[in-house]
């Protein structure tokens, strides 16, 4: 077993070695430009663009011809909201989203406020699902588009996205959907689910880091936005710039995979975190589930140990990776944006740690992070009057801190 133990799946993802296998002839002999019409080196690169795209495109339910490849999901989610509120803002400019959204959708909502719009962020239930009655509630004639997370990177909460995009197409509001932590994890399919517009990141689903791409519909309804990005008119004119050819092979092959493997990943992934929760809520007191225990992705488990500082936590186990929630935020001591949506007190969020199982994980690592959580939470509680007031029975709610008695 190799130390440290890899445990932060939604922070990242190894690239699986059938998908490395596939991108390294990309960057050797075949490195012809894609744009490239008049020679061998471009159609080559052009043909392994072409079964790339048919490949993510398959993985969701989408035809090829509605896949712009981007270097991400930060961007795919940049040219949809900016995109389409340029394209529409004659419609409407008003845009509701949630509270527990990635901060590449807060921000880009937060430019667009600067613009003009105005944005609606809704709160979550306690378990940070986004309820369709709430959605219906904040839709207006003028909503231009309704943004909502299909899985939280955080907590793993799953919102009713097929219900919500039957409401929206009902309520003519286009429908964004970050779905960069569902796609490979559970079935996610476009027609069906009603989505106009969807983002997806390989680097999420053993793919390279670099490279995503965001799903556009073009029928019922056709949706049409302003390119962020002005050049040659790559990818029928949404996002000018040579494409990434290893990195498009790479995603293609990843959601290949995934769509294969989709159900053995996740049956994987929740044994993995069943096992893991099983002891850790046997044998440890006060700890708390963050999210939905049934609308759940399989493979995220965010738990709030009680009387344990979260950074102290992830400092004294040694042998695991793990993350307190959001890569992007960790730097900052602010609790987390989504478990304070959620309602969950500032004291429980700064004990909560986010643990991600993924395909490569074993047995075998996870008994032994779960025996290092264990031991940890039990020496940092040794260590915490407060914990051993409420061991003796003191609640520690009524304990008048002010010194003035
Ligand atoms: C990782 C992540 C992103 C950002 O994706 P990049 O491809 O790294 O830009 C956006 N949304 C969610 C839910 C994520 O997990």
């Amino acid at each position: 077993m190799d130390l440290p133990i890899y445990l932060d799946y939604q922070a990242t993802t190894p690239v699986d070695p059938r998908v490395l296998e596939a991108m390294l002839p990309y960057f050797t002999e075949r490195f012809g430009n894609a744009a490239s019409r008049s020679h061998a080196f471009g159609w080559a690169g052009e043909e392994a663009v072409d079964r790339a795209r048919k490949q993510v495109a398959s993985l969701i339910g989408a035809s090829p011809k509605e896949i712009v490849f981007t270097s991400g999901s930060t961007e795919a989610i940049n040219l949809a909201l900016k995109g389409v509120g340029e394209m529409y803002a004659s419609k409407g400019k008003h845009i509701v989203t949630s509270q527990v959204e990635h901060k590449a959708v807060l921000d880009t909502c937060k430019h667009l406020e600067k613009q003009g719009f105005e944005v609606t962020y809704l709160e979550p239930s306690p378990t940070g699902r986004v309820s369709v009655e709430t959605v219906a509630a904040a839709l207006r004639e003028d909503t231009c588009i309704v943004a909502l997370i299909w899985a939280n990177n955080e907590i793993g909460t799953l919102n009713p996205i097929r219900e919500i995009g039957e409401l929206c197409h009902e309520r003519n509001a286009l429908l964004f959907t970050d779905a960069t932590q569902a796609v490979g994890k559970v079935p996610v399919d476009v027609e069906r689910d009603g989505v106009d517009l969807l983002c997806l990141s390989a680097h999420k689903l053993y793919g390279p880091k670099g490279i995503g791409c965001l799903y556009v519909r073009r029928r019922n309804p056709r949706v049409r936005l302003v390119a962020q990005m002005d050049g040659g008119g790559h990818e029928r004119g949404m996002r000018s710039g040579t494409l990434n050819v290893p990195g498009i092979v790479g995603i293609g092959e990843a959601c290949a995979l995934c769509e294969r493997e989709l159900d053995a990943d996740s049956e994987h992934a929740r044994a993995l975190r069943d096992r893991f929760e099983g002891r850790i809520f046997a044998e440890l007191d006060h700890v708390h589930l963050n999210g939905d225990r049934e609308h759940r992705l399989p493979n995220c488990s965010n738990v709030s140990f009680a009387y344990v500082e979260g950074e102290s936590l992830i400092m004294g186990v040694n042998d695991v990776a793990v993350s307190s929630g959001s890569a992007c935020t960790s730097a900052s001591l602010e609790p987390s944006h989504v478990l304070r949506a959620c309602g969950v007190g500032d004291d429980l969020a700064h004990s909560s740690i986010r643990f991600g199982f993924g395909r490569f994980t074993t047995e075998e690592e996870v008994d032994h992070a779960t025996q290092e959580v264990i031991a940890a939470v039990r020496r940092l509680r040794e260590l915490s009057p407060l914990y051993e007031m409420v061991q003796e029975g003191v609640d520690p709610g009524a304990i008048d801190w002010s010194g003035s008695h």
